[in-house]
């Protein structure tokens, strides 16, 4: 049984669960087919709008023990399992109030006749999410493929399925029929085989580029649609005129919210070199008042990293960072617990030979670099295999706006890290992936948009 929760706080093992059969696997898609058949004849979009608001109503009414299974799950800090429950409400609200909108026909200006373009299903769909935001990986597919009228059949992260239970218990409740989406505890396999299958329609991965890479293949030799989101190497660039109080509060966070298991974190701090030293004595004071300890308790303010595999290959990575050279400005030290814990470092002096210059390190490391010009810190950012997201900190707006369109990347932010929300999309470039969810982009990505002529 490979689908289990170990609490990442203490290593113990909570629960195993059976593993899905390959009869559990045509059974969903069964389901699923015969239900995407149903919604096609019935244009019932409105009602599962109604369903998504409900399914909105049960994450805000049910946020802590929502929020409870994310900390029990992968060690999420209970404050930020709660945020990530009202942020999926806020999606799940959003294509909602947005369905008639989405879902309203194109007019084609033509010299010949009447055109228009209407989106529609195309048929089931494979989810394959991760563990880092177990709850919010999923929304950001199902809810604008639930109003589109996609059924969804999801294999989620092996460490996390308390979590994928609560969110298919939680469709299911809110009046969505079976097959809206099935939880099924498969294998890679099992993956393969129901993306071969005829009446899947398409597969939306979020994960790493392995991951990635071999899904998205099988989805191509299939001719079936994908959409790939993937790891990165965010930088972060602070220019000379930054307001360092603004930068004080921000850049820490930017690096370590979720224990820093976020795809689109910053990870290399790009600074001016008159800056340098200042920004490194600000980040290693930052990192040295983190309180390890149980999740669960509000007081904590560094998580453990999901699993001890994960912080052993981190920890692995790191290694392997210094012996190439690279110097530990804080941090790497052992820490003493069961937990899957990982004292919060800062590297420097990575030179591109290092082979942390373009690896992702997956949880609570920064790494800072110096440069000499803005030409200098726009080439290192883009130095890298990924093109996630980027910072720009500067006070003079339009300078950042300009710098920011130089970098390659699907996401830049500026005077701030990462966020997201319904409202905005989400998505990279290169070794990153393709595709975007959320927003109206979101929604298209395994859309029909069906061209109707009248001669
Ligand atoms: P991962 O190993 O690729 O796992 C992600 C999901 O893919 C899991 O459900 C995993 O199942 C499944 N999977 C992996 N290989 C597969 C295969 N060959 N066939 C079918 N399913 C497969 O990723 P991870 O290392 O756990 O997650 C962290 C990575 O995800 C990081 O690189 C991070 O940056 C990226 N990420 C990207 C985004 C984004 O939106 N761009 C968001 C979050 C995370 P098992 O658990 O059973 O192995």
């Amino acid at each position: 049984m490979t689908y289990q929760t170990v609490n990442p706080y203490t290593n113990e093992l909570i629960k195993t669960y059976p593993d899905a059969t390959d009869e559990d696997l045509e059974d969903a898609l069964a389901t699923g087919h015969a239900l995407y058949k149903r919604w096609r004849k019935e244009d019932g979009a409105s009602e599962r709008a109604g369903q998504l608001r409900r399914v909105a109503d049960i994450f805000r009414q049910e946020k802590d023990a929502l929020a409870a299974n994310l900390t029990k799950d992968m060690g999420k800090l209970i404050t930020e399992a709660r945020a990530e429950v009202e942020l999926c409400a806020n999606i799940a609200q959003y294509f909602a109030d947005k369905a008639e909108d989405l879902l309203k026909p194109t007019p084609l200006d033509n010299p010949a006749g009447k055109a228009y373009y209407v989106k529609q299903a195309t048929g089931v769909l494979v989810m394959v999410e991760p563990w880092n935001f177990p709850y919010y990986q999923i929304m950001r597919v199902f809810a604008p493929n639930f109003i589109l009228g996609n059924p969804m059949i999801l294999k989620h992260a092996s460490n996390v399925p308390a979590s994928a239970i609560a969110f298919e218990d939680a469709v299911l409740r809110a009046g969505a029929p079976e097959g809206s989406l099935t939880n099924l505890f498969i294998n890679y396999d099992q993956v393969d085989k129901a993306i071969a299958d005829k009446r899947v329609a398409g597969v939306a991965l979020t994960g790493s580029e392995r991951g990635g890479a071999s899904v998205a293949k099988s989805a191509g030799m299939h001719l079936k649609k994908s959409s790939m989101e993937l790891g990165g190497n965010d930088a972060f660039i602070i220019l000379d005129d930054a307001d360092w109080n603004l930068l004080r509060k921000v850049a820490p966070g930017a690096r370590l919210m979720n224990a820093g298991q976020v795809c689109c974190a910053s990870k290399r701090f790009i600074v001016m070199a008159d800056k340098y030293d200042d920004f490194v004595s600000m980040m290693v004071e930052s990192f040295s008042k983190l309180v390890m300890g149980d999740p669960s308790n509000p007081e904590t303010t560094m998580a453990p990293m999901c699993t001890t595999h994960a912080r052993d290959g981190l920890q692995k990575q790191l290694n392997q960072a210094v012996a190439a050279g690279a110097k530990v400005a804080y941090g790497n030290k052992p820490v003493d617990s069961p937990g899957a814990f990982l004292m919060p470092t800062i590297l420097t002096d990575i030179t591109k030979d290092n082979p942390a210059y373009d690896q992702e390190m997956f949880g609570p490391v920064a790494t800072i670099y110096k440069v000499n010009s803005e030409d200098e810190a726009i080439e290192l950012a883009n130095d890298s295999s990924y093109g996630l997201g980027g910072t720009v900190f500067s006070q003079d707006i339009e300078h950042a706006d300009e710098l920011a369109r130089r970098i390659e990347t699907g996401m830049t932010f500026i005077n701030g890290g990462w966020v997201t929300m319904p409202e905005l999309p989400f998505g990279g470039i290169k070794n990153s992936g393709y595709g975007r969810e959320l927003y109206s982009l979101g929604f298209d990505t395994f859309a029909n948009e069906h061209l109707i002529f009248d001669h």
